[in-house]
C-alpha cells in the first residue's frame, strides 16, 4: 500500500493498488448515429453531435410530423425528401462529420397519392449519398386518418422492393410498447415533450394483444414475400417487447434508440442486456433525434461510457457503435 502524507487514510488509500483502469480510450471513440432526423434540429443540436465524436449519420427523411398539410399528398412527401437534400452538404461543411440519407414514406399518416412517390423514389436511390430506404413499416394507429392494413402492406412492400433492387438496406419504424409506469398527464394536452396532436390519433386498425410486436412479424413476412434479405433490414426502436423476436427469430438488425428513455423506457440497459444474450454482432443503437420530441443528441455518447459501467467489452462497444452501422450502412470506418 502506497503511503499518503493525508492525516488519516482516506478512500484514496483503498483504490491506488485498485486493478481496475477506466478505458479513456472511450472519450475519444467515433460513433455513428443510424437513425436521426438532424436536418429538422438546431445548428447547436447539430454542433453537439461534432462535439461528441459522432463521425457519421444517417438522416432520415420520412416522417409525417413535418409536411406541412394534413391529410398528406405525395408533393409533401416529396418536399421532406428534397429538403434533406439541399441542407445535407452544408450540414457536413459546417458540423464535420459525413451525414448520408434515408427516404421512406411513412405510415403514419396516410398519403392520398402514394404511387407517385413510388415512381420517384427509384430515382432517388440511385443519389450519391442515399444509404438506405425507410424509416417505414407497419404502424398500429395513425395520425389525422386511419390508413387500411392492406395499403400499408403496399406501401412498406414496394419500398422493400426498391431497397431489394438498389441492393439498400431498409430502416423499419417498430412500434414501441410503451413501459406501463407512464405518468398520467393532464387530459386534453397530448404527451409533454411530444409535439404532436394526439387528439387525432385515430383508433388502431391493428388490434389484438400485442399489435407492437405484431406490426414487426407483419413487417418481416411482407420482406420475405417481396424478396428483401432479412439481414438488409434494420429494426429500429428495438425494446424489450421485440428483441427477442428480432434477434431470435429473424436475421434482421436490432437498433435501440436511445434518446428519448422518457417516453420509451428504453436505456443503455436494454442495450447491454442484448449484447449479453445475443452477442454485438447484429446490434445497433440511434439517437432517432427529431424536432417534434424532447431529444437527446448526446445519449449514444452517454450510452458508450454507461454499456462499459454495465460490463460490455471495450470491443463490442466500438462495434456496437461504430463497426456494425458502419458496415450496414457503407461508411468506410
Ligand atoms: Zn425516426
Amino acid at each position: 500500500m502506497t503511503r499518503q502524507p493525508t492525516r488519516r487514510p482516506t478512500d484514496e488509500v483503498h483504490l491506488t493498488d485498485d486493478e481496475f483502469s477506466p478505458p479513456s480510450s472511450l472519450l475519444n471513440l467515433p460513433w455513428i448515429d443510424c437513425h436521426n432526423h438532424a436536418q429538422t434540429l438546431s445548428w447547436e443540436d447539430r454542433e453537439r453531435y461534432s462535439l461528441t465524436g459522432c463521425q457519421g449519420m444517417v438522416m432520415v427523411a420520412s416522417g409525417y410530423h413535418w409536411t406541412p398539410y394534413k391529410p398528406v399528398e405525395a408533393e409533401d412527401i416529396r418536399f421532406l425528401w428534397d429538403d434533406v437534400i439541399n441542407r445535407r452538404r452544408t450540414i457536413e461543411r459546417n458540423h464535420f462529420f459525413e451525414a448520408r440519407l434515408a427516404f421512406g414514406v411513412h405510415t403514419g399518416v396516410p398519403i392520398a397519392n402514394p404511387d407517385d412517390l413510388f415512381a420517384a423514389m427509384d430515382e432517388y436511390c440511385r443519389a450519391e449519398p442515399v444509404v438506405a430506404l425507410g424509416e417505414t413499416g407497419i404502424t398500429p394507429a395513425q395520425h389525422v386518418q386511419s390508413w387500411g392494413l392492406d395499403e400499408q402492406r403496399t406501401v412498406v412492400g414496394t419500398q422493400m422492393e426498391l431497397a431489394a433492387d438498389h441492393d439498400l438496406p431498409i430502416i423499419l419504424h417498430t412500434p414501441n410498447k410503451r413501459p406501463a409506469d407512464q405518468p398520467t398527464y393532464r387530459a386534453g394536452v397530448g404527451t409533454p415533450g411530444y409535439e404532436k396532436n394526439t387528439n387525432l390519433t385515430q383508433d388502431p386498425v391493428l388490434t389484438g394483444e400485442n399489435p407492437a410486436l405484431e406490426a414487426v412479424r407483419m413487417d418481416i413476412d411482407i420482406a420475405d414475400e417481396v424478396g428483401l434479405t432479412e439481414d438488409q433490414i434494420v429494426a429500429s426502436h428495438a425494446d424489450p417487447n421485440n428483441v427477442d423476436f428480432l434477434l431470435s427469430e429473424t436475421e434482421c438488425y436490432a437498433s435501440f434508440t436511445l434518446g428519448y428513455p422518457w417516453l420509451t423506457g428504453v436505456t443503455a440497459a436494454d442495450v447491454a442486456d442484448a449484447i449479453d444474450r445475443y452477442g454485438p454482432d447484429r446490434i445497433l443503437v440511434e439517437t432517432d433525434c427529431a424536432n417534434v420530441l424532447r431529444t437527446d443528441v448526446r445519449s449514444v455518447k452517454r450510452a458508450i461510457l454507461e454499456l462499459y459501467r454495465l460490463g460490455v467489452d471495450e470491443d463490442d462497444i466500438r462495434q456496437v457503435v461504430l463497426t456494425n452501422p458502419s458496415a450496414v450502412f457503407g461508411f468506410d470506418y
